[in-house]
């Protein structure tokens, strides 16, 4: 166990953003006294780091740790996010991290002025990284562990491919302003501000959490609805093996919606299937929602558990993978193996019915 208060302080901003040890501990000595373990972006950053994660949540190549990340850096101004180099044994070698994530944040509009991509999103190579930005903010995203030769050749690709397809790169020739198209997407209320961006932002500064339910196997995201209120429903659904049963999504809805390191959410329903044997679903829910009526939204969390015939398939199928995959695990801190028995939640013990924690 750690001894020092720093100490503790570090592995928890390892266990929320996967930070290595060393990392967490310089940047927890060197935060100031009292400040939030994981800081909250300004208004615009915010913003670009929402629309980052929705771009992301959902990825088009094999990734090992979810969504790709091997980490996130949360700063007050900024966040870094450090990519996991190329997976081996991908089945579309061509499809590289640096051409996957140009696709999904690069904006193209369509015909009808539709947006894909992440819209105003600008990047340039600064230091040898790759950064993305909203022109006329401070906000800034940096992509850590992407060749920058090979980000150029990207963005090319990426460009000639959707001119190819009659669409068009806003960000072409526009390096430090809005193309006409974008513009509406940056006033408030717009799919480019959401009232629930403080929910992805949030999600996304706290990735490394998905890796304490067990052996990490690939994680999707989408939007559901729009809640009542304005803001939206984000569904996520980690799949993984190797976990602890119902204390695993337990134990990461805990974390999710703890004081001071967690995002302003309470467990709002949750649907247990882990007794279930195996051969039935393997897909347990937990839904947590904003506490903060000027803040709205929700995330509703599907842990899909795999065990049985299920798993062994994908040990057999790509052993190497499952391997690799399998050192991922985030094991908890002793303090907060602590915590989360001093706070086990109402729920425990609910089996195969819906039933809902006091907001
Ligand atoms: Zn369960």
């Amino acid at each position: 166990m750690k001894a020092t208060v720093v100490e503790r302080r570090a592995e928890l901003l390892r266990l929320y953003a996967g930070l290595p040890w060393k990392t967490a501990l310089a940047r927890v000595e060197a935060a100031a006294p009292g400040s939030l373990l994981i800081p909250e972006p300004d208004a615009g950053q915010l913003v670009l780091e929402a629309r980052v994660m929705a771009a992301l949540a959902w990825r088009q190549i094999t990734t090992l740790h979810p969504w790709g990340i091997e980490y996130v850096d949360p700063r007050s101004d900024r966040l870094l996010i450090c990519f996991e180099p190329d997976v081996a044994g991908r089945r579309n070698a061509e499809a590289t991290q640096e051409l996957d994530l140009a696709k999904a944040l690069l904006p193209r509009a369509d015909e009808y002025d539709q947006i894909m991509g992440v819209p105003g999103a600008r990047t340039h190579i600064k230091d040898g990284r790759v950064v993305l930005r909203l022109p006329g903010t401070t906000a800034s995203v940096v992509l850590l562990g992407l060749d920058p030769e090979e980000w150029r050749r990207a963005v090319e690709t990426q460009d000639l491919e959707m001119r190819t397809w009659g669409m068009t790169p806003c960000h072409q020739g526009r390096p430090d302003s809005l193309h006409p198209v974008e513009r509406p997407y940056r006033r408030p209320g717009r799919r480019g501000t959401a009232a629930s961006d403080w929910l992805l932002s949030g999600l996304l500064r706290r990735a490394g959490l998905i890796r304490s339910l067990g052996v990490p196997l690939v994680v999707t995201g989408w939007l559901n609805c729009r809640e009542r209120g304005g803001g939206e429903r984000w569904i996520i659904d980690p799949t993984f093996a190797e976990g602890h049963g119902p204390a695993g999504h337990r134990r990461l809805a805990a974390l999710l919606s703890a004081p001071d390191r967690g995002l302003p959410v309470t467990i709002v329903d949750e649907h247990c299937n882990c007794d279930l044997p195996p051969g039935y679903t393997d897909q347990c829910t937990t839904t947590i929602a904003s506490v903060r009526p000027e803040r709205p939204g929700a995330l509703e969390v599907r842990t899909i558990h795999r065990r049985g015939d299920r798993l062994r398939r994908i040990q057999q199928d790509r052993p190497a993978l499952y391997a690799v995959q399998k050192k991922l695990t985030h094991s908890l801190p002793a303090t907060v193996n602590r915590w989360l028995e001093s706070v086990r939640p109402p729920t425990a013990g609910a089996t195969g019915t819906a039933v809902s924690a006091p907001r």
